[in-house]
């Protein structure tokens, strides 16, 4: 089949909930990926923040194939040695003190949920306790994590959703001290909002949040699906602050494309919550994801992965600086490390779009934003790359409207 026998199928065969640009991806190699007809792509997008070391990296695939070839599942019901090795290493690396391996993020926030309502429930000895979420948050689509999400066109089919969550605005600490009651139970939010937006959280306002939290004992959730795992220079997004979350959920680069999430807690929390009956996952934390987590933790290490981010996001953060002062139709740059977003008025789809046929993949956050969220392992030179063809790309869509 050609490429456009192959997207006219897919069009008949799978579920219309994405409207896909017109691009079908063979294979991909170091920072660049190759469509059907052998046409290159510089990444900037690493499959939604997941392939953080780019693709076809080496030792990572033949962790995974022997692997596979040695065990890949065994239940939650037996140990195995895979992911025992990958709780310790994430353990270490998130200093938190306990982990729950799931399939996805969405199901990291699931778990993070029932937590911290199970530590309100052996607290106070009864339910009924409400959530303080953020609005223009994203944290999945299933419908504990939507409850959580705040977007109303999200929503809003699927209502009721969950009940007795409330929506503070992010970085606005006044709103959220204002939602709190003697209810609340936790406040969930993104360390950096990424579909939202691009926005990370200020000092003062995620300070001021803990604070809340420590006073009232309201359980902090820190999602870091998308701005953990190095993307920021730190291991995590919320070590780059004074402060460390109660819950936090882990996603996205956590397997580097293997699907695995997790949702970590601090013994305080382990000691009240989730006990055997509580929770469970057939899949979570098999031995096949957890020789991968086990391995993008070692590699994260090896090949001094936060480094780079450290060396080259600044010279990113300047380039865009730079394109951001040169055309009026971009507006502003907000972001941490590898995780970028630019403000334009032009249509942000169209440019996506224009930049395929320029050889660049870049993807949008919210209506008004291109969102940059490269492998961890890009260099200066691609960012150069980069430039040259987003340039390209925006004053062709410039020209057009
Ligand atoms: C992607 C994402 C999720 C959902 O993760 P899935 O693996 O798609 O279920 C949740 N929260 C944030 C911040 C995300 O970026």
């Amino acid at each position: 089949m050609n490429k456009q026998e192959y997207i006219e199928s897919a069009e008949q065969e799978l579920l219309h909930t994405y409207n896909r640009f017109s691009l079908v991806l063979d294979h991909g190699k170091g920072v660049y990926l190759y469509d059907t007809d052998g046409k290159e792509y510089l990444d900037f997008a690493a499959g939604i923040a997941v392939c953080a070391f780019g693709y076809g990296n080496e030792e990572y695939g033949n962790v995974l194939k022997s692997q596979v070839d040695k065990l890949l599942h065994t239940s939650n019901l037996y140990y195995n040695v895979p992911t025992i090795e990958a709780a310790a290493k994430a353990l270490e690396a998130s200093e938190m003190d306990r982990i729950f391996f799931t399939n996805s993020g969405t199901e990291a926030i699931e778990g993070a949920i029932k937590a911290a309502k199970k530590y309100a429930y052996t607290r106070d000895g009864h339910a009924g306790h409400e959530i303080i979420a953020m609005q223009h948050s994203f944290h999945g689509r299933s419908i504990g994590a939507l409850s959580v999400t705040g977007n109303a066109h999200y929503q809003e089919p699927f209502e009721p959703l969950m009940p007795g969550v409330k929506f503070a605005e992010f970085n606005n600490l006044d709103s959220v001290r204002a939602l709190v009651n003697d209810k609340t139970c936790a406040i969930i939010m993104e360390t950096v909002q990424g579909e939202g937006g691009i926005y990370p959280a200020e000092p003062e306002f995620i300070e001021g949040v803990r604070a809340l939290c420590d006073e009232n004992d309201i359980l902090l959730i820190l999602d870091e699906i998308q701005c953990g795992m190095g993307r920021t220079g730190k291991m995590f997004a919320w070590q780059n602050y004074g402060i460390k979350p109660d819950i936090m959920t882990c996603a996205k680069a956590l397997g580097c494309g293997v699907p695995v999430g997790a949702f970590f807690m601090t013994q305080k929390v382990a000691d009240k919550s989730l006990e055997p009956g509580d929770h469970g996952t057939t899949y979570g934390g098999n031995p096949f994801v957890g020789a991968a987590v086990s391995t993008v933790f070692d590699l994260f290490k090896k090949n001094k992965v936060l480094e780079n981010v450290n060396v080259v996001a600044p010279y990113l953060e300047q380039k865009l600086d730079e394109l951001v002062e040169k055309y009026d139709f971009l507006t502003a740059r907000r972001g941490k490390g590898f995780m970028q977003g630019v403000v334009s008025t032009l249509p942000v789809g169209k440019v996506s779009a224009k930049a395929l046929e320029h050889g660049l993949i870049v993807i949008t956050a919210g209506a008004d934003v291109l969102r940059f969220v490269p492998p961890l392992i890009i260099e200066k030179k691609h960012v150069d790359e980069m430039l040259e063809k987003l340039e390209a790309a925006l004053l062709d869509v410039e020209a057009e409207e």
